[in-house]
């Protein structure tokens, strides 16, 4: 359960990315164009995506909601220069499973892939309580697994903790 699917046109930021995935555990590919990416993304090959947006072919919310509209529960982070509100929350809403914007610092992204790769990882949650309208889908997938939730000024990022 480590290995990250990274769809990233720009080489600095991908080669970023990869190294510091790399070295700290997980398996990686590297692709940019948005067509391999929802290739890639079905089956069981690829445990998590990093979606950018701005990719060379299609834009990346194509992809979202291709892959979401077959059915695909394949985590997604989407990471990407679009920082306004509306786009945040057009990509969670369309189906990203959370959002980074760039310029970023490698230990937020590392700490979110973790946070992924719990959620799927966690077993059945022991206080758990019905998510809110207000919840995004990354949230609602936390408190399903027991985490705390703590949100920060700047919306929707959110930090958490692991209860048990
Ligand atoms: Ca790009």
């Amino acid at each position: 359960m480590n290995r990250i699917l990274i769809t990233e046109d720009n080489s600095r930021i991908s080669s970023f990315l990869e190294t510091g995935l790399q070295a700290s555990g997980y398996t990686t590919l590297v692709i940019e164009t948005a067509k391999e990416a929802i290739e890639l993304a079905h089956g069981d090959d690829f445990d998590l995506l990093i979606l950018d947006l701005g990719l060379p072919d299609q834009d990346g919310l194509n992809v979202l909601a291709t892959v979401r509209g077959q059915g695909e529960t394949l985590p997604i982070i989407v990471l990407t220069a679009r920082d306004g509100l509306d786009d945040t929350v057009q990509g969670l809403e369309g189906g990203a499973d959370d959002y980074i914007t760039k310029p970023f610092q490698f230990e937020e992204l590392l700490a979110r892939v973790r946070c992924s790769f719990a959620i799927v990882l966690s077993p059945a949650p022991s206080k758990k309580r019905d998510c809110t309208a207000a919840d995004s889908r990354w949230i609602c997938s936390l408190v399903r697994c027991g985490w705390t939730i703590a949100k920060s000024s700047y919306l929707p990022v959110s930090f958490c903790w692991w209860k048990c």
